[in-house]
């Protein structure tokens, strides 16, 4: 590796953190960063008001920015350069199924110092809706499938016990089986419903509207979609202009259960 490419990696990898504050302040100055790193106790968790009663503690101002379903060539490329370019790092939902036919993708997710949770295996539409054991050996499946594709090898102990439902379909059962297994589920405080065909202006005026009103929260987004690539960097812009900041949340003391079967 050249000491240029180093050099570059260990950047990318400081932006808005403190590794190599004189580097990162340097190359991140003007932009939009990561305000902070909250670490998140996974166990039990439920988060997300379009999901559940309550979500992050999040300060007026502070938003957390998701991405599901992917990874996906082209567009999940375009997302990344565009939080890498204004700093900032967010959390990706990743379809168990599509990482593992992209497993380049998702380790370039983890290499750039993002967060990756899971998303189930098929994204079945829904969860709630299929069998209960069908609806566990999906979500397992999703789990191993997305830590091989991210870091190499998969284990009962997941690295990042964050969980989002497809569609949001989740049951008591399975909320259940998850807070036993350690995994935090994660809903959403707000999106622009990206998955609505729209132009990018389009996306990018309805989620700021709907920001300014709600102040905070986690924000849904689709990596995998044509449309939300074309906004983001323009979003993130927004964000800076309006005063926004951005949280990045990872897990803390990950401490999981083993699958039961
Ligand atoms: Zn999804």
């Amino acid at each position: 590796m050249s000491p240029l490419y180093r050099c570059a990696a260990a950047l990318l990898l400081a932006c808005g953190l403190s590794a190599s504050p004189a580097f990162a302040a340097a190359s991140c100055e003007g932009r939009l960063g990561t305000s902070r790193v909250m670490e998140v106790q996974a166990a039990g968790l439920q988060v997300g008001t379009k999901h559940f009663p309550q979500t992050l503690d999040l300060a007026e101002g502070e938003v957390v920015l998701t991405f599901d379903d992917g990874p996906h060539p082209g567009t999940t490329n375009m997302v990344l350069a565009a939080l890498s370019r204004e700093c900032v790092r967010a959390t990706f939902f990743l379809v168990g199924r599509a990482a593992a036919a992209h497993p380049d993708l998702a380790r370039r997710i983890v290499a750039e110092g993002h967060t990756v949770g899971h998303h189930s295996q098929t994204h079945p539409m829904t969860l709630a809706d299929m069998p209960f054991e069908k609806a566990v050996a999906d979500i397992e499946k999703g789990f191993s499938s997305v830590e091989k594709a991210a870091y190499g090898s998969a284990a009962p102990q997941l690295r990042v016990p964050f969980f989002r439902f497809p569609g949001f379909g989740s049951s008591p059962q399975l909320l259940d089986y998850l807070a036993k297994r350690g995994v935090g589920v994660f809903g959403a405080d707000l999106w622009a419903g990206d998955w609505n065909p729209m132009t990018p202006d389009e996306q990018l005026r309805l989620v700021m509207e709907r920001l300014d009103h709600q102040k905070r929260g986690i924000i849904l987004f689709h990596d995998t979609r044509a449309q939300t690539a074309k906004m983001i960097p323009a979003f993130l812009v927004a964000l800076r202009e309006h005063g926004y900041h951005v949280v990045h949340i990872v897990p803390a003391g990950v401490v999981t259960a083993a699958a039961p079967h």
